[in-house]
């Protein structure tokens, strides 16, 4: 793998992917499908499933951008509030979105069960931890539009959510029992093994260059091989490259880097996170934190990785864990996300034929995976569109801008120059 900044635990704890090569031919299929992460393959899987024939390209190895190096919180819903997405959607259709992906971890945990994909999946719920008075009034808020919504959320207390996380820095936290965590390379190597059986086909180190229109179809150009198809889904959310690098101008890419302790001790484990949930807080520049299989603590926050980040991470998590003696982090790592300016994931038909999904805003794995599910319902005509909006994205307005604001905010907040950003 070409990245000399990521030392992942993910890829360390990973059961292997499966042995793919890269296209060296020619050949023609009803989709090609450029990027191999959740989107994409979930798309594969059940494109192949619904009998088309179709092709995965991706430029690196399966799960090489976001998917393999993520949080691993397979949460429902997105990061805006319920009313804000009706809001901006309308009724109709923030409903129809809402419901699409509240219901986005069953759709994760049964193709982990269908397939038996080995990703530490726990479905022990998520916290969401209220730091101050206004990450309370937050949660208070997102609480109540949930459950007026239906949704088994609960509110609890500080003292109910300091034992729950092991931690008495939080007033507060909304517990959702619909979600949960995986280690999330893995699944992304589960979904491609997955795909591969329904009949899908996966290339690697074929990274697409260009993408032309012919009579009734596109060509995808690789260095050695082409692939010709009628249909083509552009899932490379943040890590545009190459022949989709226009991709890139609709979204700010944001950099989230995360760090991995060795396995705590079992005393540790009695008091940090017992129930196994993944956390994150409420602070402008959000932290989160999640233990894996082993039982390391994994601490993550915005911004590229570095010294800066390592202290800052070590701080944070001794004010957060007194408790915990002799932090060592044995890896750091980063992923990049792909911010879009209205905070949701889009669906745009570029041009006939050529589709893009992406925008995901740091929650995709549900999204990635319902939206893969939904092309596929779509293509087969079993569905009029897809539940997230189908608008062609305009680029975003000072995008370079709006990148180096968010870095340079992670930057100085890492440097305890911020301290308004802890609410
Ligand atoms: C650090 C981090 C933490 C996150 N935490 C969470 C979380 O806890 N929960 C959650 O739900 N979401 C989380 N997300 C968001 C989630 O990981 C992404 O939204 C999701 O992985 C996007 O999946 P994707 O398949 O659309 O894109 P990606 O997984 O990014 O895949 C895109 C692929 O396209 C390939 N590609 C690009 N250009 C080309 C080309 N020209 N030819 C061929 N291939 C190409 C890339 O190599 C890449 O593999 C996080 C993201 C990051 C970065």
């Amino acid at each position: 793998m070409i990245d000399s900044d990521c030392n992942s635990l993910w890829r360390a704890s990973s059961p292997a992917a499966p042995e793919l090569t890269s296209l060296s031919s020619d050949m023609v299929v009803d989709v090609a499908i450029v990027g191999a992460g959740f989107t994409g393959l979930s798309a594969a899987l059940h494109l192949a499933k619904k009998g088309f024939s179709v092709v995965v390209l991706e430029a690196q190895e399966v799960g090489f951008g976001g998917s393999g190096r993520n949080v691993g919180l397979a949460n429902a819903g997105l990061w805006l509030e319920p009313d804000e997405l009706d809001k901006q959607l309308g009724l109709e259709d923030g409903k129809r979105l809402y419901d699409a992906l509240s219901v986005a971890p069953d759709t994760v945990f049964s193709l982990i069960d269908e397939y038996q994909i080995e990703c530490e999946a726990t479905r022990h719920g998520t916290l969401h931890a209220g730091v101050g008075k206004a990450g309370l009034a937050q949660l208070q808020r997102r609480c109540d539009q949930l459950q007026q919504r239906g949704a088994p959320v609960q509110l609890l207390g500080m003292s109910d959510a300091q034992t729950r996380i092991g931690s008495e820095k939080f007033c507060g936290a909304l517990f959702d029992p619909r979600a949960g965590t995986i280690q999330p390379l893995a699944y992304a190597r589960g979904l491609a093994h997955a795909a591969l059986k329904e009949g899908a086909t996966i290339f690697e180190y074929s990274p697409v260059t260009s993408i032309v229109p012919e009579q009734d179809s596109w060509k995808l150009d690789t260095e050695k091989g082409s692939v010709s198809a009628e249909k083509v889904v552009l899932a490379t959310n943040a890590y545009c490259e190459f022949g989709v690098q226009e991709q890139a101008r609709k979204f700010v890419p944001i950099f989230y880097s995360q760090l991995a302790t060795k396995p705590l001790t079992e005393k540790e484990l009695e008091r940090v996170l017992p129930n196994k949930e993944g956390c994150w807080d409420t602070c402008t520049v959000m932290s989160s934190f999640r233990l894996d299989q082993q039982g390391r603590l994994i601490f993550g926050g915005m911004g590229g990785t570095g010294q800066r980040l390592t202290n800052w991470a070590t701080q944070r998590v001794h004010e957060l864990f007194p408790t915990l003696s002799n932090l060592e982090w044995d890896y750091c790592w980063t992923g990049k996300i792909a911010y879009s300016e209205d905070h949701l994931p889009h669906c745009q038909q570029l041009q006939r034929g050529l589709f893009s999904v992406a925008g995901y805003s740091g929650r995709g794995i549900g999204p990635g995976t319902v939206m893969g599910k939904e092309l596929a319902h779509w293509f087969a005509g079993d569905i009029e569109s897809l539940s997230a909006p189908t608008s062609v994205l305009r680029d975003t307005p000072l995008r370079e801008l709006k990148r180096v604001f968010y870095e340079v905010g992670a930057k100085a907040y890492h440097l305890g120059q911020s301290k308004h950003l802890l609410t």
